[in-house]
């Protein structure tokens, strides 16, 4: 495959790639080494929660690189100290930890988990997760995953983690045994093609954790910071977890993640827990200016109020190709095509300058900027509505 003048050969093959090459990015586009415009409804898979370069992302990396990029994790800074005070103060939540990656939080949050366990529950340490999940791809992220694409992948798998089904409350309670510690799941499962878990089904683990003495921990690192048109998913359940990882939209567009935990919980001691980069006031002040934008006046209302109007318009394109259905909340939303024709709408998408993410064979799923316009879900549908037509003319 690989061409001996091939420009792309410098770079590790992990996966295909359209040879196009981006150089820019403004809000909802973003622009080719050719000057081509595409309309971006992936955003960096649900990162750019401002769209690209907004400006409160862009004058953050600026002012902040001219007064202190890493004084080092060993030492406080103003960035990562406002940051986290955001955070706790619009969470049921007391404390943060501050990570690369949504994986390296996961990982923290496995890490808090066992340590609980071992001083709290006789050194209990098995996490239940859910079948579908997706929490990352370091090692035990993996293996705490549910992808079943991954199952037999990088064998062996860190033990410690026993999976159930979404939205069965019985299946957790049988999973229980005397090494759990905690239940962690996504309150969507965004890879899993944007599958909801049932608000009961939440207050269920609340309440069945908490009776049970084990910690509830959710993924919010899709989820998180406004995509579901509240700050944090699990406030839709109206239940208060013991542990959240966050990632993606936090950083909006830059490498930031977080671990924050109820009081209780927070019992890691010198030296169980660190990083190089973690929560250096680059990324931190960039993570301010998001939560900031997110959490001024009307902006999460508005953000519900487009997801209903990108649902409606999907509604409607569903209901002009017999699709089977519209699922998600906020701006975390996916299509049921009811045929394997994810990827190759996915891909005459592209080419007429659309980019949409196809998680599974029949699934479609949207996350654009949380500021996307209706004029710009529009222009989305218009294309969508080609792409549908071009390969259900195709298959047939
Ligand atoms: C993307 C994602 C992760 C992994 O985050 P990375 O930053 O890619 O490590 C973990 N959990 C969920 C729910 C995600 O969507």
């Amino acid at each position: 495959m690989i061409q001996p003048d091939d420009p792309y050969r410098s770079l590790m093959f992990i996966t295909h790639r359209p040879p196009t090459v981006f150089v820019r990015g403004q809000g909802s586009w973003l622009e080719d080494d050719q000057g081509q415009r595409y309309l971006d409804f992936i955003q960096g898979w649900a990162v750019n929660s401002l769209g690209h370069c907004h400006p409160a992302v862009v004058e953050a990396l600026c002012q902040q690189s001219q007064r202190l990029i890493n004084p080092s994790p060993a030492f406080y800074n103003d960035q990562a100290l406002r940051l986290a005070q955001l955070i706790v103060s619009h969470s049921c939540f007391d404390r943060v930890f501050f990570a690369n990656s949504g994986a390296e939080a996961n990982e923290g949050a496995f890490k808090l988990a066992r340590k609980w366990g071992a001083l709290h529950c006789n050194g209990a340490y098995e996490i239940i997760t859910l079948h579908h999940s997706f929490h990352g791809r370091t090692l035990a992220a993996m293996s705490a995953s549910g992808k079943p694409q991954w199952e037999t992948l990088f064998e062996p798998k860190v033990p410690g983690f026993r999976k159930v089904d979404i939205n069965d409350i019985d299946a957790v309670q049988r999973a229980i045994n005397d090494h759990t510690v905690a239940v962690m799941l996504e309150p969507i499962q965004g890879e899993a093609g944007v599958i909801v878990a049932e608000n009961s089904f939440l207050a269920d683990l609340r309440e069945l954790t908490r009776r049970r003495r084990l910690l509830l921990i959710v993924d919010e690192v899709q989820t998180g910071i406004g995509r579901t048109g509240r700050l944090f998913a699990y406030q839709h359940a109206n239940i208060e977890p013991d542990i959240m990882t966050l990632g993606k939209g936090i950083g909006g567009g830059v490498p930031l993640a977080a671990l924050v935990a109820k009081e209780e919980v927070c019992c890691f001691e010198a030296g169980d827990q660190g990083g190089t980069f973690n929560g250096n006031p680059l990324v931190a002040a960039v993570g301010a200016a998001v939560m900031e934008t997110v959490l001024a006046a009307g902006f999460l209302a508005q953000v519900e109020q487009t997801g209903h109007y990108l649902m409606q318009q999907l509604q409607q394109l569903c209901q002009r190709h017999s699709f089977q259905l519209v699922r998600g909340r906020g701006l975390l939303v996916a299509v049921d095509l009811g045929h394997e024709i994810a990827a190759e709408v996915a891909r005459l998408a592209f080419e007429n300058h659309l980019l949409v993410n196809a998680p599974r064979p029949s699934v479609l799923r949207f996350m654009p900027a949380l500021n996307v316009t209706h004029d710009e879900i529009d222009q989305m549908i218009t294309i969508l509505d080609d792409a549908c037509q071009q390969s259900m003319a195709l298959a047939s």
